[in-house]
């Protein structure tokens, strides 16, 4: 099956086809605020990944470029040590809004000289009116809008927004620059149409981001991109659907969200983070609940174990691999791949089959299959005493003996498991 994506613009499935044969330019929202990634935002970031792998895996080559608002050191490094905990590899440009000022500033005097501006005392404003398809993305009743509107500053519509503000006069601001309209900072929206533009040219094949971008953020970016490029920025629009959570929990004001970290605390690998959002289909929420997270955390150690125990891979099988591609070709839809991985895991195909098909699965899941070893566990050595003597009862058909070691074995917290291969020590 050819790619379908659903493309939010025309708010329909679509067959991709790449602008350019054989590349694909694609552009994500990344982090804009100053302090953590919570689990909500590295939903997205998942999704996109997810796209990116079933993207290259449709033999495309992908250039991915993520903008990040200048954060603390820190903070950065924590988000990229998110990212590599998911298997989420990075960008393959990271562009900060703070080194393309002038980018930004170049795009407002375009927007200027085409007369989709104007000044008030806080700053240049963007004049949505003056564009005909303004909010086509979101759908937006812009007559409604007009009529219910009052606008509280100086800005003549409810929907203009700022596309340069002015540094307050009483206030010197950590983050300023000059412009031709005097000192102060881009608005939230200009970083994306300028660098995007930058990297992707004025019209590439896919942008993302969250769901919450649609109505505001993604809405002005198109409207800047219409008004001085000429075109709706990409020929894709795609949107992850929220995390929902506790609202206390998730939102970042309240300083108590929730982040990879803390799935680490409770003793869950983070990868099991990744297993949980690929059950649910990008485009619908998804609740987060510790029951749920943690039982998808035991199916995928099982996974995990099985796979281990079916040794080499061999060969893909050739049917069950086509399913999966269907799945993922059909608008990621990973809830299903995943199912067919467990029918793949209960099929009576050797396995070393197994093992082969479900690592070409994991090029997409992106779970690690390949590198999980199960845990190595010391067992002190006066058990490997007591289970050495209990062989050799065995051996010797001393049979009461033998479970009398076994007995002891357990007490001290391990449990033998004989197989053909000769007894092995397991922490019960
Ligand atoms: P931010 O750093 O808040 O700008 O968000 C970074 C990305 O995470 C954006 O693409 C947002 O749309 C997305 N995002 C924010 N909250 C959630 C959530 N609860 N679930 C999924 N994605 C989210
Ligand atoms: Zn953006």
């Amino acid at each position: 099956m050819e790619l379908q994506l659903f493309d939010t613009y025309e708010r329909k499935v679509r067959t991709f086809k790449p602008l350019v044969p054989g590349e694909v330019g694609l552009y994500c929202c990344g982090p804009t605020v100053y302090n953590y990634a919570h689990i909500g935002n590295l939903r997205t970031y998942l999704f996109e990944d997810v796209l990116r792998r079933v993207l290259a895996l449709n033999g495309y080559q992908v250039k991915l470029v993520m903008n990040a608002w200048e954060m603390a050191e820190f903070y950065a490094a924590a988000f990229k040590q998110d990212l590599s905990l998911l298997n989420i590899s990075e960008p393959d440009i990271w562009c900060k809004a703070t080194d393309h000022i002038q980018e930004q500033v170049d795009f407002i005097l375009d927007l200027q000289a085409k007369g989709f501006t104007y000044q008030t005392s806080d700053g240049i404003y963007f004049d949505s009116r003056k564009l005909d398809h303004y909010g086509y993305l979101a759908r937006l009743d812009v007559a409604g809008l007009m009529e219910g509107a009052r606008v509280e500053s100086e800005r003549h519509f409810v929907t203009d927004f700022a596309l340069w503000k002015f540094s307050p006069a009483d206030e010197q601001r950590q983050m300023e620059w000059d412009s031709p309209w005097g000192r102060g900072f881009p608005g939230w929206h200009i970083e994306c149409s300028a660098m995007a533009a930058k990297y992707l040219g004025d019209y590439f094949d896919i942008h993302c981001g969250g769901e919450d971008h649609i109505s505001i953020h993604h809405t002005n970016e198109i409207a800047q991109s219409e008004a001085s490029r000429g075109t709706r920025m990409a020929n894709f629009w795609m949107h992850g659907y929220f995390l929902q959570m506790d609202n206390a929990k998730m939102s970042k004001s309240t300083g108590g969200f929730l982040r990879l970290e803390s799935i680490e605390a409770q003793g869950l690998p983070a990868v099991a983070y990744r297993y949980f959002c690929l059950t649910a289909h990008y485009r619908t929420q998804m609740s987060f609940s510790w029951e749920s997270l943690e039982s998808n955390g035991i199916a995928l150690q099982r996974l995990y174990q099985a796979a281990w125990e079916w040794g080499d891979p061999s060969e893909v099988d050739e049917d069950f691999y086509q399913r999966f591609l269907n799945f993922v070709n059909d608008d990621l839809n990973m809830p299903r791949a995943l199912a067919l991985t467990w029918d793949l895991a209960k099929s009576s195909l050797p396995n070393a089959v197994k093992k082969a098909t479900l690592l070409a699965f994991d090029v997409v899941f992106g779970l690690g299959i390949e590198r999980w070893k199960p845990a190595v566990v010391d067992v002190p050595e006066a058990v490997q005493i007591l289970a050495q003597q209990r062989q050799q009862a065995r051996q010797d058909k001393q049979w009461q003996l033998a479970d009398e070691l076994r007995a002891a074995i357990a007490e001290a917290g391990f449990q033998v498991e004989d197989s053909r291969d000769g007894p092995s020590l397991k922490p019960l």
